[in-house]
């Protein structure tokens, strides 16, 4: 039997999709393109030049072949961060005069991009409750052109109608885009329920070693080629040895992705009883309140990201900070390393108190990004670190 790429299952796709054939002089591992341009061929015209900037390096085309595999649509474009992907998807579907609806609890660069950048640029957007469909109606002008929503809500890891997102865009002629990072493509394809350009920061999980700086855009080959239109002169393009470490990182995602989901869950249902914490933030717990959705949505788990309330507030959190000794004290997600924040004083540090309390976002709230340790050492530097 011969296997072919559409009956793959992902952890098959994220080591042989997209691998050049014949391989490069026999190679296993795809070798480093180190080069910023390519000897012009006679059968090559002006527009099919190879530049490192235009993405078409053999790095930059396995790559797209992989994460288009893993997402599930025709295409995929990889950028120099997350925040290139970001905008060059969104100025790719916007331009001045238009109108976007997004999540009101967008992450921090993406909400700073809409609201500051975007202003200037004479886009503007209206905030809406992705929990809420009925309300977004109301909420539509002639020019609204794009609904952008994120997979999993940061730090509260809230599941939005991501199915009625879809559909709303599709029955008023929108694009639907969505951030996918905290899911990644092993907790959710989001073009299984119909949205049109999927992102991520490959920061995060699809690198998964905290060393590069990465971004991914998926969807049609039409979308994909307007934003790498937009990517090209924005010049965000990814460097060909970022490229190989991404490609590498790619290849273990479904090891690690499933043990730190596993183990996130573990530890959520750890805290979930300790005296000291108020509430935890999981929806793989019954007291989410989305955790039918996300059962029915992201079957296979949430991923490594988890967020609790410590009773105390900023003195007990900031105590538990101090004390914990194997997750490491830094921003980002989706690592080999288990990271803590705590979002008050570092991703939502730029809100009012008052504006983090509508939020859900308390003084005692900490982060938890769950890496590949063993999810038994981290409970016992928890309880060591969490107060009697
Ligand atoms: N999207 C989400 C959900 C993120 O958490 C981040 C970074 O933390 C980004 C996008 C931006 O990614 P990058 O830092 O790779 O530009």
């Amino acid at each position: 039997m011969v296997l072919k790429e559409e009956t793959m299952r992902p952890d098959t796709l994220l080591v042989h999709a997209g691998e050049p054939h014949p391989r490069i002089e026999g190679a296993v591992a795809m070798p480093i393109f180190q080069s910023a341009t390519f000897q012009t061929t006679d059968d090559r015209g002006y527009h099919d030049i190879r530049y490192a900037r235009l993405s078409n390096t053999p790095n930059h085309v396995a790559l797209h072949a992989k994460i288009a595999a893993l997402e599930g649509t025709e295409t995929a474009l990889v950028a120099a961060s997350g925040m290139a992907a970001i905008s060059a998807a969104l100025l790719s579907v916007l331009k001045t005069g238009d109108h976007l609806l997004a999540h009101k609890t967008l992450y921090g660069g993406t909400h700073d991009l809409i609201t500051r950048d975007f202003v200037r640029l004479g886009i503007e957007t209206t905030f809406v409750d992705a929990d809420v469909p009925q309300t977004w109606e109301r909420h539509l002008r002639p020019n609204t052109r794009a609904i952008y929503v994120e997979t999993l809500t940061n730090p509260l890891l809230d599941v939005g109608d991501l199915e009625g997102a879809a559909r709303f865009a599709k029955a008023h002629d929108l694009v639907s885009l969505i951030d996918n990072t905290f899911a990644s493509p092993l907790g959710f394809r989001p073009v299984s329920v119909g949205f049109d350009l999927v992102l991520h920061s490959a920061t995060k999980y699809l690198n998964g070693h905290s060393d590069l700086i990465a971004g991914a855009i998926a969807g049609s080959a039409r979308r994909i080629e307007a934003a790498k239109h937009t990517l090209d002169h924005l010049g965000g393009s990814l460097d060909p040895h970022a490229c190989f470490l991404l490609h590498r990182g790619l290849k273990t995602l479904g090891l690690r992705w499933r043990h730190q989901t596993a183990s996130a869950l573990r530890i959520a249902r750890f805290l979930a009883e300790h005296p000291a914490i108020g509430r935890v933030n999981h929806p793989g717990l019954p007291s989410h309140p989305q955790h039918d959705r996300a059962r029915r949505l992201l079957p296979a788990g949430t991923g490594g990201m988890l967020s609790f309330e410590m009773r105390g507030g900023r003195d007990a959190a900031e105590r538990f900070l101090s004390r914990v000794k194997v997750p490491i004290n830094a921003p980002s997600l989706g690592g080999t390393e288990s990271l803590v924040t705590r979002p008050a004083a570092t991703s939502h540090a730029g809100l009012s108190p008052e504006e983090r309390k509508a939020a859900g976002i308390g003084d005692g709230l900490v982060r938890l990004s769950v890496g590949i340790e063993d999810p038994e050492d981290l409970i016992d530097d928890l309880r060591q670190a969490l107060p009697e």
